[in-house]
């Protein structure tokens, strides 16, 4: 046994191959890992053999050590082919009786290295040549070696070709990675055809298979897939709901999972294909999307004989590393469902608001009829009150009066409905014209002081000098007031009720405050007091009398002159009402856009 520096290639190889089994085999769990562990293997067993047999110059232990070579000579091309079986999601073709046919030509192989009687149907004649420094091999190969060299390079074929066909199919992310390994699957190629041109000592050969590993053991641990293999994120690609395709530069499609062929509605295999070509159907889509990167938008495909299908796409630009741009992704989220579900509720809504309308139409029409009658009674109730002292009736006097005030409060209620109904079936016009601003407020005061001072309160009155004229609805601006201010008195007793009014110039808006000391609304309340038929205490009403519709109105009247209502208030303590009011009626476009109600 002797050191000759000629094997230390061999020597320092079989060290790189151990280390990278050993670190193969602590990272075992990592997706991809373990299928590399026997070509590593196969490889280890291979170089040591070479390195060994390079220490010994006599013909037994030389051929021992050639032999133990065989174990990982035949092991490395089996264990390539499934290795790249495995890394391309093919596994389930290895099947027990399959790797018992692919182990049938390497088992023969090492039976017949090691088998004395054999020996020359691998070898015909196998003599060391020690006339040189180093000793070498002169042998002439028989029928067994042939096969055993056919195999294996067919296996080693086999799996190159497994992983060309990955890397056609696999999006661009991918490729560098399947790009490397197939380098590294070339390089044995061109150190065998090294090895017979030059004709050394030392077969480069398994140092050319541990370039091989290299390669393939950097695609696993290092690009990235240290989590998740390319053959997993194909999976997931390929079974998820969304659809999925990746275009080149020059829109041709790259990837594309089934998710999106099954939107399109298309069999045939689309990779390569120009994306016009593909989705030639719908014309106008390719032209909406032509120059657009960065988008999101909802789609529709109308679809020969089938109901029309909706989708959320959404597309982004796909970057190297320098930041170019290399493609596009296209994500494509089926809503058919949805949009089915959301185009019935519109019709829904629309028969619903037709059908509200019909119903204020009806309430306005009957509101009109009902009052005729009802004027036909305080008329005739008040007439009889005059007439009834004369014909000596006094005691029935309070009854009548008691007549008329009911008549009165249902010819108020019968106002208010109609005034909602008119509102509600968009029949209530805007009726403008130029007034000045305190005398309608003394007007509405001169209205609401019997009320005040029957409940004993105080009524101030804060007006700015600068009221000037508003050019509005007076009307409506008016029932406003006179709502607000009935209201403050009605939930006050023996308190102070202030209205103020200024001009706010840059808004070009007047402000109305009505403020009370009464006894307040409930917090519960505040959200929904302006919606029609709402009141703090339904109980309330039989004291109090109201529909719940006067704030309801009130509100309404503000949103169609374009300004806002707002309320605040403390349970015991009072209640404030702010209305902000254009000094100018808006066009109708921009009054709906200003007036929501607060
Ligand atoms: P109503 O005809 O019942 O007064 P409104 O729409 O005018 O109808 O008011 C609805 C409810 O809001 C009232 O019933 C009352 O509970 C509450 N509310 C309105 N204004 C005041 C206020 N100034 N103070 C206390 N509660 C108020």
């Amino acid at each position: 046994m002797k050191f000759t520096p000629i094997i230390l290639p061999v020597l320092i190889a079989s060290l790189i191959a151990i280390f990278l089994l050993a670190y193969t085999w602590q990272r075992r769990t990592m997706r991809g890992a373990r299928p590399l562990l026997p070509l590593l293997l196969g490889i280890v067993i291979w170089l040591v053999g070479s390195t060994v047999e390079g220490l010994f110059f006599n013909y037994e232990s030389r051929l021992f050590w050639s032999n133990v070579q065989y174990i990982g000579i035949v092991i490395v091309p089996t264990a390539w082919l499934v290795f790249s079986l495995y890394f391309t999601d093919r596994a389930a073709i290895l099947t027990g009786r399959n790797i018992a046919l692919l182990s049938l030509m390497p088992l023969a192989t090492l039976i017949l290295v090691w088998t004395s009687p054999w020996q020359q149907f691998f070898r015909i004649s196998l003599v060391l040549n020690t006339a040189e420094a180093y000793p070498f091999w002169e042998w002439v190969p028989g029928p067994g070696w042939i096969m055993h060299t056919i195999y294996s390079y067919l296996l080693l074929i086999s799996g190159v070709i497994i992983l060309a066909q990955a890397y056609r199919q696999s999006a661009r992310l991918h490729r560098r990675q399947i790009g490397v390994m197939l380098i590294g699957a070339i390089v044995p190629w061109i150190a065998n055809i090294f090895s017979v041109i030059v004709r050394s000592p030392i077969d480069y050969t398994p140092i050319a298979f541990l370039i091989t590993g290299t390669a393939v053991a950097w695609g696993i641990f290092k690009v990235g897939l240290v989590e998740i293999t390319p053959i997993i994120r194909k999976r997931v690609i390929d079974e998820m709901q969304e659809g999925m395709l990746v275009l080149d530069e020059q829109n041709r499609i790259l990837e594309a999972n089934p998710a999106v062929l099954h939107m399109m509605d298309v069999q045939d295999d689309v990779l390569g294909k120009p994306i016009a070509e593909v989705m030639a159907r719908w014309p106008e889509l390719l032209v909406q999307f032509q120059d657009e990167v960065h988008a999101q938008a909802e789609i529709s495909l109308p679809m020969a004989g089938q109901e029309t299908r909706y989708f959320q796409i959404s597309l982004s630009p796909l970057h190297n590393r320098k930041g170019q741009q290399t493609g596009q992704l296209i994500m494509a989220h089926e809503i058919t469902q949805q949009k089915q579900t959301e185009i019935s509720l519109t019709k829904a809504k629309e028969a619903a608001e037709a059908a509200n309308r019909a119903k204020s139409t009806f309430l306005a029409t009957m509101s009109h009829e009902l009052r005729t009658p009802l004027a036909a009674i305080i008329g005739y109730s008040e007439l009889i009150q005059e007439k009834s002292e004369l014909w000596g009736y006094e005691k029935i006097i309070p009854q009548l009066g008691q007549i008329g005030a009911a008549a009165h409060s249902l010819n108020g209620l019968i106002g208010n409905i109609l005034d909602l109904s008119k509102i509600e079936a968009e029949r209530m016009d805007v009726v403008c014209s130029q007034f000045c601003v305190a005398t309608m407020i003394q007007e509405v005061i001169a209205n609401i002081q019997p009320q005040v001072d029957k409940n004993g309160d105080k009524l101030l009155l804060e007006l700015a000098d600068d009221l000037g004229e508003m050019n509005t609805d007076q009307t409506k601006v008016r029932q406003i007031l006179l709502n607000l201010l009935g209201n403050a008195t009605k939930f006050t007793h023996e308190g102070t009720i202030t209205l103020t009014a200024v001009r706010q110039t840059t808004s070009n808006t007047i402000l109305f405050t009505v403020k009370d000391s009464g006894e307040g609304i409930p917090n519960e309340m505040m959200a929904q007091i302006f919606q029609p038929f709402v009141q703090a205490d339904s109980s309330f009403t039989r004291v109090h009398g109201g529909s719940g519709l006067g704030l309801a109105i009130s509100s309404r009247f503000c949103q169609m002159l374009g300004g806002t209502i707002a309320v605040e208030s403390k349970l015991g303590e009072g209640t404030t009402f702010f209305v902000t009011l254009p000094v100018i009626l808006p066009t109708q476009e921009t009054a709906v856009a200003q007036g929501e109600p607060s």
